[in-house]
């Protein structure tokens, strides 16, 4: 229930901003110790903008659209090095005004424009390489991201290459019939086909499309002879082969010989037999797979083309008449920035895997003396993911306490002396049983506590000195080249929490589901040393509603670096340290009592929007088209997230009906006297407000 579903949502509103009319953020802010300074002076002197694009590995995944401006904001170039960028900080402060709340999804659809140009231009560069007497004809999957929108945008983007649509679904058959008018564009048919869909795809020829019902069952065969038989036309077929070779990453499963999907060489064979019987045998000719998505290894990418190109002259010796060879999907994004087999990465880039596929598809022709077929690929996270970018706000932090303990009395507790005496006496020589002192001090004082012999405020003064100690004696191990293993959970213990105003389980589901990774990190305050190393934990009321895996250059990171929330308006004193280790509780500050703070989260263009879920009843985010002018930029469409309303009714609640059981309910109490009429007038208005509002908190 992901779907931005209702049509009337998509409200659309194209209104031109100029880039001189853009917000100035040039706010002043008061710093701890009491002085004023401007947004625009805050680099410290040991912190730079370089150190903010090496630390969140930037340049790695993000170029050559995502880059850091002077200021240290996050800056987008849609077309890369060859044309305009813009300050995505001042772009969101920007869509606020417009009362486009965050957490908000912005697509840039120049680069969707570039990913196309750029695939194509990898193949059309391998061609010309290869001397392949024959062309590429891409199509986009619609199952990566169906948004009406990007779609569309597709479509008119892909015109210059005659890119087409590849539909896994019947649903998804609706929606390339009615939207690819592209002419000479492929119309790839695939997923579970029953009559109705394999009747309307072998209509849409007389339409002038070109689909391509590709067979993934030994069922489909007599139906596809069947409907061509009754219509009277011949369709265009294809054949979805179970390769052996199989991707060995995150994501393979959709290959090898229990593949979910395909027809295996028995039943291909069946298949061309079956035709041969019924007259057919020159409908066949295509020949398709897909073994994953998200393929890592080049070296799998090739072992695939391999065995494919085989079956498909074996088929053309065979009296079939094969035109085309489909690679299906897998193309990968380096969503880590290694350049790694890593699974949140790849070993190759898009040129490498369009010379690989060519290479193998023109040598194997050769050999057999048969002339080359149209290649098809089926890109589709390639294509979408980097042109949605989700901003969202931090709401909250809680941190363990931290900073100098108040000196020990004589008179205080044993246990408490004996951490204090822990505390005074770490060094680098002995942090490692330093650590486990503290932990066994911590243990002991719970137990004495359990038995009555420590008091409330004893127990917390207790804890208090274990995380400072834990605070010491990680600052030692972090300079270490070795860190000892029963210290490496430190780092993720001490960590702070950070509440972020968004559910993963609607807008990146696939971090709560599968463990992908996607690049996280602030969109301003990129020159100052963030200090605070940090979880995220989401709105749901799910403990798997966070995420502590980060993209790093060698595995993943159980922390994220960011920034300390800066207080709005300084009234209490100063947040130094000391104050924190004498307050009673541990520091959590109030939502909303402190300067915006926007992260970003990048490559979620991909099956992320669709494959949401409603969990806690959070719905669609608000999202924004945005495409870059000469002057500025234009919202091209505003797609509003969901309402309570609209969330509520998917669930079958009906808003006028909650309204009336509130009334009845305050008129009553009214009667009973149990709430003023202010008072109830005051539940019912916030109860009827809310129903219009967005799901998430505004700031
Ligand atoms: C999912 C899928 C794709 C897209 O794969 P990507 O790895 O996202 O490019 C292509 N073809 C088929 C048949 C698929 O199922």
């Amino acid at each position: 229930m992901g779907a931005r579903s209702t049509a009337a949502k998509a409200g659309s509103e194209t209104g031109a901003i100029e880039a001189s009319d853009r917000s100035t953020v040039n706010v002043v802010k008061q710093t701890s110790n009491g002085t004023v300074e401007t947004s625009g002076s805050r680099t410290s002197a040991t912190w730079s903008i370089e150190k903010s694009e090496e630390l969140y590995r930037i340049t790695g995944w993000g170029e050559p659209y995502f880059s850091i401006n002077a200021a240290g904001h996050v800056t987008v170039s849609p077309e890369g090095d060859r044309g305009g960028s813009l300050d995505l900080f001042e772009l969101v402060n920007a869509l606020k005004q417009r009362n486009l709340g965050l957490p908000l999804l912005i697509r840039f659809s120049d680069i969707l424009e570039d990913r196309i140009e750029r695939l194509n231009a990898a193949f059309a560069k391998a061609i010309a390489r290869y001397n392949y007497p024959g062309v590429y004809r891409g199509v986009y999957p619609v199952k990566c991201n169906q948004q009406r929108h990007l779609v569309e945008a597709l479509v008119k983007f892909g015109k210059p290459h005659q890119f087409g649509l590849e539909a896994g679904s019947k649903p998804e058959l609706m929606i390339a019939l009615a939207t690819l008018k592209t002419p000479g564009a492929l119309l790839i048919c695939n997923g579970y086909k029953d009559r109705e869909y394999i009747e309307m795809a072998i209509l849409a020829q007389q339409l002038g499309q070109t689909p391509i019902i590709v067979l993934e069952q030994i069922e489909e065969v007599p139906l596809v002879i069947e409907a061509g038989r009754k219509l009277g036309i011949r369709p265009i077929l294809g054949v979805r082969a179970k390769l052996s070779s199989k991707d060995v990453g995150h994501w393979g499963t959709s290959a090898g010989d229990r593949a979910k999907f395909g027809l295996t060489i028995p039943e291909i064979l069946s298949t061309v037999e079956q035709l041969s019987a019924a007259n057919m045998l020159d409908s066949l000719q295509l020949l398709h797979y897909h073994i994953g998505s998200q393929i890592a290894s080049i070296a799998v990418v090739k072992t695939a083309i391999q065995e494919a190109s085989q079956i498909y002259v074996e088929l053309a010796k065979l009296g079939a008449d094969m035109k085309y060879l489909d690679v299906g999907g897998g193309l990968g994004v380096d969503y880590d920035g290694s350049k790694t087999n890593f699974y949140a990465s790849k070993n190759y880039n898009m040129q490498n895997y369009a010379n690989d596929v060519i290479a193998e598809v023109k040598e194997a022709c050769d050999e057999r003396k048969l002339p080359v077929p149209t290649l098809i690929s089926e890109s589709g996270r390639a294509i979408t993911s980097h042109q949605s970018v989700l901003v969202f706000d931090v709401l909250s932090t809680s941190e363990v306490p931290s900073g100098v303990p108040e000196p020990v009395q004589e008179t205080e507790h044993l246990i408490i002396r004996n951490l204090y005496e822990t505390y005074e006496s770490i060094t680098v020589e002995n942090y490692q049983e330093a650590y486990h002192d503290a932990t066994q001090f911590k243990a002991e004082a719970l137990s004495l506590f359990n038995f009555g012999y420590v008091s409330l405020p004893e127990r917390a003064r207790a804890e208090r000195l274990y995380w400072v100690c834990c605070e010491k004696i990680l600052a030692i191990a972090r300079q270490q080249e070795y860190v000892p293993d029963d210290l490496e959970d430190l780092e993720k213990i001490m960590a702070s929490i950070y509440y972020i105003n968004l559910s993963v389980f609607q807008s990146a589901p696939d971090t709560w589901a599968i463990d992908q990774l996607f690049p996280i990190m602030p969109i301003h305050r990129l020159d100052e040393e963030p200090t605070k190393r940090a979880t995220l934990a989401d709105l749901t009321c799910d403990s798997d509603g966070k995420i502590d895996q980060f993209i790093d250059l060698k595995d993943v990171k159980p922390v994220l670096e960011l920034h300390s929330l800066k207080s709005e308006v300084r009234s209490q004193e100063s947040e130094g340290a000391h104050s924190l280790i004498t307050n009673n509780q541990q520091l959590t500050t109030a939502p909303h009592s402190h300067e915006p703070y926007y992260l970003g989260m990048f490559l979620v263009g991909t099956y992320q929007e669709i494959m949401g879920n409603l969990h806690n009843l959070f719905g669609d985010t608000n999202a924004v088209h945005i495409h870059l002018t000469p002057k500025g930029y234009e919202i091209e469409h505003v797609v509003k997230g969901d309402t309570m309303t609209e969330v509520l009714g998917y669930v079958q609640y009906d808003s006028e009906d909650l309204i009336e059981s509130i009334r009845q309910q305050t008129e009553l109490a009214l009667r009973e006297k149990r709430i003023t009429l202010q008072d109830s007038q005051l539940l019912l208005q916030n109860y009827e407000r809310s129903l219009s509002r967005y799901t998430y908190l505004s700031a």
